[in-house]
């Protein structure tokens, strides 16, 4: 693990379909990410690549680690307010308004 590389808590997602993914908040774009879940044991972490959309993302050059919360994602799902589909094509194009600062300032949900 390598100084500058952020650790963030992610959540397990169960789907119907029995597929398992992780997902983690975003400060940046204001949403949850989601990531391929292989298996990574409660409290271990795992490294992941960033697909954010907000140019503005430090998460973009450093990657992240995942530590594996075992909170599942339902339990914490409705905590964090995301931004709406019109709020995240302004935060792709790089207008961080007064509401979406609001958005990013929000506690992040803890592990
Ligand atoms: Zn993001």
């Amino acid at each position: 693990m390598s100084n500058n590389i952020p650790v963030l808590p992610g959540f397990i997602q169960n789907h119907d379909s029995g597929q398992q993914t992780l997902r983690l908040w975003c400060r940046w774009c204001c949403t949850w990410h989601e990531h391929g879940y292989t298996g990574t044991p409660v409290g271990q972490t795992t490294d992941r690549v960033a697909h954010c959309g907000a140019p503005d993302s430090t998460y973009q050059g450093t990657g992240y680690d995942i530590l594996v919360s075992g909170t599942p994602f339902s339990a914490v799902a409705n905590t964090m307010r995301k931004a709406t589909p019109a709020q995240q094509r302004a935060i792709r194009e790089g207008r961080i308004t007064p509401t979406v600062q609001q958005l990013r300032d929000q506690e992040p949900p803890v592990g």
